[in-house]
Order: structure tokens, then sequence, then C-alpha cells
């Protein structure tokens, strides 16, 4: 759907001196324009619906937190490709830059209590709360089992441009969609996956696991770095939001890493960053850091 994200190289003092080769997996470029919500992994989940020829004039309905990234790469895609969409978000009514970014679209806001967000995969619930047939249902956070291979690809890419496989992939997770399709697609390779949930809980791993299908490999989870929970950030980070940004970036305290998208990536960053200090990777090792994007 879209020409291979970037792959990068991370120099930085404190990766270089412990003989590691470290590279950034651009993803946050993978987009039709830049800076738009409707980039990275979102893009690759939900390129089977924006391939489909029958959008026009339907409604897209679709499910997220109140801060989802796919509830605004969603909404962009709306924009877009011409469809009207609908957001079952879960919790009370709140507004937000990202809900006014998908309101300011055309996109239907609904708040659902959590008891009925949970139920949201119940064949009868999901008819009460969508009854029109003709509209089109996304699940929460764009994955399916049809998006494992695509969200596979953000690895399969990454070996075309290295020409080999690392040994180390490392990447966020939030459904866990995204970390179930690398750890699918790196089944049968050298390469070890690390993934470095946003949310707090040791649920993770078994969460992956379910969605991989039958795929049969092992990876790690590092949940700690997760710390107060979702889009909770340590006191220490520096946020800031750019003027017009639809989110906050955070500035890690890194030197030579630019500011990271908080929600994700920059808990990944830190706990890459953390493991490369207490010597976890072996000298020599090749570790690929999957910037997953998000807004900013
Ligand atoms: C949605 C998102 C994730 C999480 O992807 P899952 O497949 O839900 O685990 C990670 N990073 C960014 C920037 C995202 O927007």
């Amino acid at each position: 759907m879209l020409p291979p994200s970037p792959l990068e190289p991370l120099l930085l003092p404190e990766i270089t001196a412990r003989g590691l080769r470290c590279f950034v997996k651009r993803d946050d470029r993978y987009a039709f324009e830049p800076g738009s919500p409707l980039q990275g992994n979102k893009v690759r989940k939900l390129s089977p619906l924006l391939r489909r020829s029958d959008l026009a004039g339907r409604t897209v309905v679709t499910f997220g937190g109140a801060y989802s990234n796919h509830v605004a790469a969603l909404a962009a895609a709306g924009e877009r490709f011409g469809f009207r969409t609908s957001f079952l978000i879960r919790g009370e009514p709140v507004r937000n830059p990202v809900l006014d970014f998908a309101a300011a679209r055309g996109g239907e806001l609904r708040f659902l209590d959590r008891t009925t967000y949970r139920l949201r995969d119940d064949a009868a619930t999901l008819r009460q709360l969508v009854p029109d047939p003709d509209h089109i249902i996304v699940p929460e956070g764009g994955t399916s089992t049809a998006s494992l291979p695509l969200t596979g690809e953000l690895f399969h890419e990454t070996v075309r441009q290295l020409g080999y496989a690392p040994d180390y992939f490392c990447l966020s997770a939030g459904t866990g969609g995204t970390a179930a399709g690398v750890v699918a697609a790196a089944a049968g390779t050298t390469t070890h996956v690390e993934v470095f949930p946003a949310l707090r809980g040791e649920w993770m791993a078994e969460t992956i696991r379910r969605q991989m299908g039958n795929a049969r490999a092992e990876f790690s989870v590092f949940s700690r770095y997760a710390g107060r929970g979702y889009a909770k950030f340590p006191a220490h980070w520096q946020l800031h939001r750019p003027a017009g940004a639809l989110a906050t970036r955070a500035d890690i305290g890194v030197a030579g890493l630019p500011p990271l998208e908080p929600v994700y990536t920059a808990k990944l960053f830190t706990g890459v960053l953390d493991r490369v200090s207490a010597g976890a990777y072996p000298s020599g090792a090749v570790i690929v850091v999957a910037h997953t994007g998000g807004i900013y």
C-alpha cells in the first residue's frame, strides 16, 4: 500500500561503546502524508479496509480508548478515503485533542461504560450497538486475525533492508496485534523478539500468544517499563506539545535521541536503552527497534 518505511542506524555512544549495532525501523514514516495519525501499524492493519471498493458513503464503526491512536487514524482515513466514521469510546464522556480531531473530521462519538465496552465482541451486544447491517465494523486497535500477516510485514521489510535477520527485534505493544504479527513472521529465523508493553499488567504474553494463531515461537515481554500504566508517564520525562500537535512528545533524557511519542515508543526506547546499559545484549549483536510512530 505504501513503500517500505526507512531503516536508520541509531548511533548513541552507550550503544556503540558496548559493541552493539542498533537500527530504528522508522514506521512512524509509514504514512500517506507526514504528521498524519494514519501511519505506522495503523495503516498496515487498516490496509484491507482502505483497499475496499465499496467504501464511498458507508459508515465504518470502531472501538477505542479516549486517547487511542487507532481512533485518530481511522478518522483521518475516513476523510482521505471518503467514508463516514463512528467511534464507540470506552468510559465516561470526555473531550481531548484526539477526540476533537475525530469529531472535526465528521466522526460520531459515543461513549460506552466499561461493562458494555467489555462485551463489544459479544454478537448480541454488537448488534445492539451497531444495528445497521450496512455499517462496517473494525475491531479495537484495528487488530484482527487478518492483520497478522500485515503487521508481520514490518519484520519482513526490515530483514530485506538489512539483508539478514537481526539478533533482536524490539517493539511496543498495546493490543499486542503488531507484536503477534512480528513474532509469527520471525518464527524460524534467528531473531529474538522483545516486547515492551505500554500497559501495566502481566497478561501481554498470553494476549500475544492467543493472536498468533498456529505460529509457534518464543519471545520475551518486559512489562516493567509500562510504569504506572497506559498513557501515564514517569515524572522525570520532559513532556511538551508542539503547536498544533495532537499529542505531547517526551524527552526521555537520552542525548542524541529526538523526543518521542510518549504512550508507546518512549517506553520502548527507555526499556531497550535500560537493557543495553544492563549488558543484556551480547557484544556484536544487531538490534532493531521498531518506531511504531504515534501521533505528534
Ligand atoms: C497502536 C500503536 C501501538 C500498539 O500496536 P498494537 O498492535 O495495538 O499492539 C504501538 N505504537 C504506536 C505508535 C501505536 O499507535
